[in-house]
């Protein structure tokens, strides 16, 4: 007999059963398309859980099948992340922001068996339905009343099922069959702002251990005290595990469902459910600062906020500051589960910094011929990064450049790294400006110009240039157009920057156009200005 420990804890069954017995009444709030509040619990979650773990095994899923969701953040999401990775099938959970031919990919590189919808997609779906060569069917999430508003009729041929009818007659028992915790519990696709997305596979160890790691008190510090808003979109990066982390920690878990962009709805959510701590991307931040601004309220309580999967300008943070949040800046990516680096705010002079390492994270920086650079906060080099929950490779690809032997994965993000090990996002590789020959970091010149009083959001991107490759142009949301001067704009940068790093020129525009994450499309914004 192993005098070792005994395997099985780290799987995803064991943190709902966790929460089941320890957390019983702890709520599970979810806000529904209509905007009303439905109240639960995690006894009721692990109940209706289990009824659908029985209703998806009378499907014949098998255990390696992949089913794919189209949800909001809400409560038939959650179910399905606990359910579904359970039986050990994969939850492929899918950004309905994609382009609909990125979809269609998605869905048959995943080989994708059954689709979980939100009924606002099904219209979106339809087209694509009859080249899904694996689909059997799908699965619509609400009652009899939504699928029978829907037109179906183009695929007779599929199962049709809702939801709630699905699961209503189902025994309230089950036993998780055992499951290996280095199987696959979850995928996720990249945007794929360059090419096709690429597909990624969590397993439930890392699933767990990144649910533990993101707990930690200098991470997203959960605890059974905190009333827990998770606006990360549970559609990318397993809504950065943090609905698993609730459940393990016991947190109320508060699911905005399709308001996640709403300033006004998350200011009412916020109060209603006293949040504690809020995990979002900066555009998110910056609607709810905006209505909270524009109405003068005051929060009336402090609340932590996580933020990351973009740069997180000074303004945002003095800005949240100012409401009495807490603020956490980190850094990660759909390969790294996602959290590779968090800010635990105890250092002045990295307070943009997206922070160190977690425990089990390891990061380096290397130059174009591969070689390690120092940490001495100065050198600049690609950013690689290897842990527990860092992703090995994608979906159907052999040897992909990006991940090498011994188990780093190059971000394509460009860094610098400090003698203390705080890390600072310098820009994406392919948005960097080469003029001359030099770097110049456009994640610096949008700082620095989003500082400026009369600038909402600002980007940054490389124009060609006859003499020097490349050079910076300045595109701004300004706050006021009629008193904007792009000149003193312009001298707004003196001082601050080298002078060669100046942008040539600034041009207006109304609104910076996002990606599927919320993140800014440079893609798009290259293809308009440069
Ligand atoms: P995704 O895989 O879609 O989640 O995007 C990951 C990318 O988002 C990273 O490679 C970074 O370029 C960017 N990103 C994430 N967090 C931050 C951050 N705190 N600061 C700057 N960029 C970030």
């Amino acid at each position: 007999m192993s005098l070792l420990v005994p395997q099985g804890a780290l799987t995803i069954p064991s943190i709902l059963k966790h929460a089941e017995s320890i957390f019983r009444d702890k709520e599970v709030i979810s806000i529904d398309t209509n905007g009303n509040t439905i109240r639960s619990t995690y006894a009721q979650v692990a109940v209706r859980c289990r009824k659908l773990a029985n209703a998806i095994q009378r499907l014949n899923v098998e255990k390696g099948d992949t089913i794919s969701t189209f949800a909001w953040n809400d409560q038939r999401h959650l179910e399905s992340y606990f359910a579904i990775p359970g039986l050990g099938a994969i939850c492929h959970t899918v950004n309905p922001r994609l382009y609909i031919d990125q979809i269609e990919y998605i869905l048959n590189d995943a080989k994708s068996k059954w689709l979980f919808v939100d009924p606002q997609f099904i219209p979106m779906l339809l087209p694509i339905l009859d080249s899904l060569s694996e689909l059997n069917g799908i699965i619509v999430l609400g009652n009899a009343d939504k699928l029978n508003e829907l037109d179906t009729s183009t695929r007779k041929d599929l199962a049709w099922h809702d939801y709630e009818s699905l699961i209503q007659n189902e025994a309230e028992t089950f036993t998780w069959p055992k499951i290996d915790e280095n199987a696959p519990s979850s995928c996720c696709y990249t945007s794929g702002t360059t090419g096709n997305p690429k597909g990624v596979l969590y397993s439930h160890r890392s699933t767990v251990i990144h649910s533990l790691a993101l707990s930690l008190p200098d991470a997203a510090s959960l605890s059974a005290g905190d009333n827990l808003l998770v606006v990360v979109p549970m559609f990318h990066v397993n809504g950065w595990s943090l609905p698993y982390a609730a459940a393990m920690t016991g947190a109320k878990l508060v699911l905005p469902g399709r308001f996640m962009g709403d300033g006004k709805k998350l200011a009412e959510i916020i109060k209603q459910e006293k949040v504690s701590a809020a995990a979002g991307v900066p555009t998110v931040w910056q609607s709810w600062v905006n209505h909270m601004q524009r109405q003068k309220l005051d929060p009336n309580f402090s609340m932590r906020v996580l933020i990351g999967g973009a740069a997180c300008s000074e303004k945002l943070r003095r800005a949240l500051e100012d409401l009495g949040c807490y603020v956490r800046l980190a850094w990660g990516m759909t390969e790294t589960s996602p959290m590779g680096t968090i800010n635990r705010g105890d250092n002045d002079a990295h307070t943009l910094s997206p922070g160190t390492p977690v425990f089990g994270v390891e990061l380096r920086i290397v130059d174009e011929k591969g070689d390690e650079l120092p940490h001495d906060g100065n050198a600049c080099g690609e950013l690689q990064i290897k842990g527990p929950w860092v992703v090995r490779g994608y979906i159907g690809q052999d040897n992909p450049n990006e991940f090498s032997e011994d188990g780093w994965f190059s971000t394509g993000d460009i860094a610098n790294i400090h003698p203390d090990g705080y890390m600072h996002i310098t820009d994406r590789a392919k948005d960097v400006i080469k003029s001359g020959g030099e770097w110049i970091s456009s994640s610096i010149l949008e700082e620095i110009a989003s500082n400026h009083p009369n600038v909402v959001s600002a980007a940054v991107i490389a124009t060609p240039h006859p003499k020097w490759d490349e050079r910076p142009l300045l595109l701004v949301v300004p706050q006021n157009k009629e008193d904007f001067d792009a000149e003193q704009l312009l001298q707004w940068f003196d001082g601050k920057v080298a002078k060669w790093w100046k942008p040539d020129d600034v041009k207006l525009i109304v609104t910076l156009p996002l990606t599927a994450t919320g993140k800014v499309d440079k893609k798009v914004l290259r293809l308009e200005y440069a």
